[in-house]
């Protein structure tokens, strides 16, 4: 039984010691709460989680509530649905259409992984499956439900919530939860201050209980203006005749950059005809989804219109070859972000090895993935089973991660007039949760947990 007799509990099934897999579950008198439904990234090990069966019996989850539209927040709803999740799945108009179009490419591309390892017979599995296919994503969308951000929706006599702007992605929330009388905070994952692409994360009054991300609990970004870094380092790649590689997320990152190439462009501070790629169809559709939703963001309508002038963008994979071997040096962005798969692979194979070529990380490179290793100056990467050598100048732009640093998530803590009665920390590396623990204890005088992973934490007796 998932519900309670007269006690709320949350549980980690993810993302309590590790930045992925987030998926929380508030278990009440009334009702089985998930927040998050996320797929776990990056190592091994943490991928082969993702197998394995979750701890709980989902039909008796009664709702799901989505953050945002990221991988390791949505990527598991395939799988949630079609292992006999009945409920409802709620989440903001631009989280919904991200999220499908998210999932829909993350299934195509297990699909195809698979294939490609049952061709190339690399698998560790034989036959090698998809964790899901395309079309137990499409099932899935069917539970979607939309919800505006600060409506509040009343999911059962005592439980209700709003979600709340959160300046993550485009749609992001924080989860504001009123249950049994108390007040519970989800943070999902929180934004940037002065991003110039979103709102600022709003503050919340109060909260007795805040669940709160921790990814950069123990570091501070660059306060440089990532434009002139940026600026500095593709002009002396173009100039030494180099490629720029800059992995994005599709989704977030991708149009940020685009908007500042395009800024860079007209500014004169790269040559004024450097081809400017987007190879990712998912980036080009996430861009309209940009234009759909106006009120959700900051960007001008003249300046999307600008970025569309100024970036090529690729739709077709046989057209990834031709842009490799193009002998005009140029700039691509192209997803994933970490590295862990997509068209950028099959840049780095072939631009990786020449030392001319620059590879720009942009947002957090997760534990065990290619960009880790490379931001941590590893000098070759595993491409589809096949190890290469990179010799090209790896940088990396800490400003313009989509996550708050350790100072902008104490500047939204400092917001709440009514003090949290307890702080769990989630989503972050152990070493950066200590951190951040002792920083919020010493600073705010707040008492912090870090969430036990897969142990039911009590928060209250009604
Ligand atoms: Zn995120």
């Amino acid at each position: 039984m998932l519900k309670t007799q007269g006690e709320v509990i949350v549980e980690s099934l993810g993302a309590a010691e590790t930045v992925t897999g987030s998926k929380h579950l508030l278990r009440t008198p009334e009702l089985a709460v998930l927040i998050d439904c996320g797929l776990f990234q990056g190592h091994k090990e943490l991928r082969q989680r993702n197998w394995a069966k979750l701890p709980v019996d989902v039909s008796e989850i009664d709702v799901m509530v989505l953050t945002h539209a990221h991988l390791d927040h949505c990527g598991y709803i395939p799988l949630l649905v079609k292992s006999g999740y009945k409920g409802k799945i709620y989440c903001t108009p631009p989280t919904k259409d991200l999220a499908q179009m998210i999932l829909l490419d993350s299934a195509k591309i297990q699909e195809e992984d698979a294939e490609r390892a049952n061709i190339g017979k690399y698998a560790s599995h034989d036959p090698a499956l998809p964790l899901y296919t395309v079309d137990d994503a499409q099932k899935s969308f069917e539970s979607f439900v939309t919800i505006d951000h600060n409506v509040i929706t009343k999911l059962s006599n005592n439980i209700s919530f709003q979600f709340i702007r959160n300046g993550h992605i485009l749609g992001s929330c924080f989860v504001d939860m009123v249950c049994f009388g108390k007040k519970i905070v989800f943070s999902g994952d929180i934004g940037r201050y002065n991003s110039g692409f979103l709102a600022n994360p709003e503050f919340i009054d109060a909260a007795d209980f805040l669940f709160l991300e921790s990814t950069y609990g123990d570091r501070l970004h660059d306060k440089e203006d990532p434009s002139v870094p940026l600026g500095k380092d593709i002009g002396a790649t173009l100039a030494r005749s180099g490629n720029v590689l800059i992995p994005a997320f599709a989704v977030g990152r991708a149009q940020e950059v685009m908007k500042i190439l395009s800024e860079l462009e007209e500014a004169g501070t790269i040559p004024a005809n450097t081809p400017i790629y987007l190879d990712s169809p998912m980036a080009a559709k996430a861009t309209d989804i940009l234009s759909r939703y106006s009120d959700w963001h900051i960007i001008s309508a003249d300046m999307i219109e600008r970025m569309h002038k100024n970036v090529i963008v690729s739709q077709d994979f046989g057209e990834t070859h031709k842009i490799i071997f193009d002998k005009h040096p140029k700039v691509v962005i192209a997803s994933s972000g970490m590295l862990t798969g997509g068209r950028v692979l099959e840049y780095l194979k072939f631009w990786g090895p020449n030392a001319n070529n620059t590879i720009l990380l942009m947002g957090y490179q997760g534990e065990g993935t290619t960009g880790r290793d490379l931001e941590d100056g590893k000098k070759e990467a595993k491409v589809h089973g096949q190890w290469i050598t990179v010799n090209a100048q790896v940088l990396q732009i800490s400003g313009l991660s989509a996550h708050g640093d350790q100072g902008e998530m104490m500047q939204w803590l400092n917001g709440f007039k009514t003090k949290p009665q307890k702080i769990f920390l989630i989503h972050g590396e152990e070493g950066s949760m200590e951190v951040f623990k002792q920083k919020i204890e010493t600073d705010l005088h707040i008492t912090v947990q870090i969430m036990p992973p897969a142990e039911p934490v009590q928060l209250f007796k009604i």
